[in-house]
C-alpha cells in the first residue's frame, strides 16, 4: 500500500433530507454509519489533517498502515445533534470547518446547505473542540474567494480565524475554501495570515505533504454506496 490518505468532505447528515438543502451536499445518517462501520471493521485509522501532513511526511512511520481524514463544511446544527455524539461512540476525531460569520445564525448562502439550515453556536463549536473535533476556518461568510477585493480577503481570512480562536482559546490552523475555490493569491494570504494548511474540493487522493494548501477531498454523499465508498476510501 502506497503512502497516501483519503481525506473525505462531508456537510450535512441527518436522517432526512433538510428542507432547501443540497442532495448532492448530503448524507444519511445511517449510511454515515455504515461507512464508519466499514472504516472500522477494516482497520483504517481515522486521523486529523495535522496528522495527515505529519503521516505523508515520515512514509516509515506504518506505511501499510491505511488512515483517512473526515472534513465537514458549514457546522449546520446536524454536526452537533448528530455527527458528534456519533463520533464520540467510536472515538473517532474529525476536521470541522465553520464560516464565522453565521455562528449561532442560519446559513444565507445558496449551495451546500440551502439558505436556512441553523449554524452552530459557539458553546457547540467550544464542545466539539473538547471532544477533540479539529475547528477551522470556512471564511467569514461564505463567499467565493477569488471573486472578493483584497480588504474583503482580509475579513474572510484574517478575522475569521480571530473570532474562532476566540471561541475554543487556541490556534485555528486549517481552513476550507468555500465552494472550492481559490487562487494563488488567497493561498499567499492564508500563509501570512498563520495558516498551516487548507482543503479544497479536488476529487484527488492526498499523497504530497507539500500540496498542504491545495488538500484534495473526496464528496461522500447519500447517492454513494457502501461498494462506492470502499472504491473512494481505498484508492491507491
Ligand atoms: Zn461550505
Amino acid at each position: 500500500m502506497k503512502n497516501n490518505i483519503s481525506v473525505l468532505l462531508y456537510h450535512q447528515i441527518s436522517d432526512r433530507l433538510p428542507p432547501d438543502s443540497n442532495p448532492d451536499c448530503f448524507c444519511l445518517k445511517s449510511k454515515f454509519i455504515e461507512q464508519l462501520n466499514f472504516i472500522k471493521e477494516h482497520d483504517i485509522s481515522v486521523i486529523s489533517l495535522e496528522d495527515a501532513e505529519l503521516k505523508l511526511n515520515n512514509p516509515l512511520n506504518k506505511p501499510h498502515h491505511k488512515s483517512v481524514v473526515l472534513t465537514f463544511d458549514d457546522a449546520d446544527i446536524g454536526f452537533y445533534d448528530i455527527v458528534m455524539p456519533i463520533l464520540s461512540d467510536y472515538g473517532y476525531t474529525a476536521n470541522l470547518f465553520v464560516p464565522s460569520a453565521f455562528v449561532g445564525k442560519k446559513s444565507e448562502w445558496s449551495v451546500h446547505i440551502g439558505s436556512h439550515a441553523p449554524i452552530m453556536d459557539k458553546n457547540q463549536i467550544r464542545e466539539a473542540y473538547d471532544q477533540r473535533i479539529h475547528i477551522g476556518s470556512h471564511s467569514h461568510s461564505h463567499s467565493k474567494m477569488n471573486k472578493i477585493s483584497p480588504n474583503n480577503l482580509y475579513k474572510e481570512i484574517n478575522t475569521s480565524k480571530i473570532l474562532l480562536e476566540d471561541i475554543i482559546s487556541d490556534a485555528v490552523n486549517e481552513f476550507s475554501y468555500p465552494h472550492g475555490v481559490y487562487n494563488n493569491d488567497v493561498i499567499n494570504l492564508l500563509r501570512s495570515a498563520g495558516y498551516k494548511r487548507a482543503v479544497t474540493c479536488n476529487a484527488e487522493i492526498y499523497r504530497n505533504p507539500r500540496d498542504n494548501f491545495e488538500i484534495p477531498r473526496n464528496y461522500i454523499t447519500s447517492e454513494d454506496s457502501i461498494i462506492d465508498f470502499r472504491a473512494i476510501l481505498l484508492r491507491e
